[in-house]
């Protein structure tokens, strides 16, 4: 099962293409730097869990396995 690398941070909405710099939980709940900044112990808001860098998916690999372009946004 691959990650679904979601297109957005889930807080700002803001753009986060598969080579950004996004960090996920084990949920895959989706952020950006500057929102995991201003977390309290950079912890995901929503289920509690240490957040970490997204991997970079190979641009080789993004062909046969797409990013997720379901935007996922809490605040609209
Ligand atoms: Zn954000
Ligand atoms: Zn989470």
């Amino acid at each position: 099962m691959a990650l679904e690398l979601r297109p957005n941070c889930e807080r700002c909405d803001l753009d986060l293409p598969p080579h950004a710099e996004a960090y996920i939980c084990t949920f895959e709940c989706t952020w950006c730097r500057d929102c995991v900044a201003t977390f309290p112990g950079r912890a995901c808001p929503n289920c509690g869990g240490n957040l970490e860098r997204r991997p970079v998916r190979p641009a080789s690999k993004l062909a046969a396995n797409p990013p997720s372009t379901v935007r996922v946004h809490a605040g609209s």
